[in-house]
């Protein structure tokens, strides 16, 4: 095959790009809960649904492969760059080490497991990002507006 890996990801990352968007709405449901690790999952959707946009034109225009190098080098430089907003997920609780469930990974934004919850709460909110803000219809800006507009155009159908 000519393109063996953007054909990979032709084939599969639409799918991807659908898993991923499934999460964000049903974290959209959980509301302020998991408000930060919905836009991570947003962020992720938007690399995905790029990395396979990028690789559809690999194919459809017969570039060089090797294009895919440059594109991953930058997109994952800006993706460590910006861990803190695009993967704020964690595995452990940070107090007492213990392996979280997939419910608290995906949703709960401070990352805590149920026992240390009441006790770290409120987890020092870092850059005014109080954890009181009220209704997630405060999401301003442009993730904020996608992410509704997502999430409008799956209730139509
Ligand atoms: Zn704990």
């Amino acid at each position: 095959m000519e393109h063996p890996i953007s054909s990979f990801i032709v084939e599969y990352f639409n799918w991807v790009f659908l898993g991923v968007l499934a999460l964000n709405l049903f974290q959209r449901r959980r509301g302020k809960e998991a408000h930060n690790k919905r836009f991570a999952t947003l962020y992720i959707a938007i690399f995905v649904f790029l990395i396979y946009t990028f690789a559809n034109s690999i194919v459809y225009f017969k570039w060089s492969e090797w294009l895919l190098l440059p594109f991953g080098v930058v997109t994952l430089t800006a993706g460590v760059l910006l861990r803190k907003w695009v993967f704020p997920f964690r595995f452990r609780c940070p107090s007492c080490e213990k392996t979280l469930s997939f419910e608290q990974i995906i949703y709960r934004d401070s990352n805590f497991c149920d026992d240390c919850t009441p006790a770290v709460e409120p987890p020092a909110g870092d850059e005014g990002q109080s954890v009181d803000s009220t209704a997630e219809d405060r999401d301003t800006g442009i993730a904020g507006r996608l992410s509704r507009g997502l999430s409008g155009l799956f209730r139509r159908r």
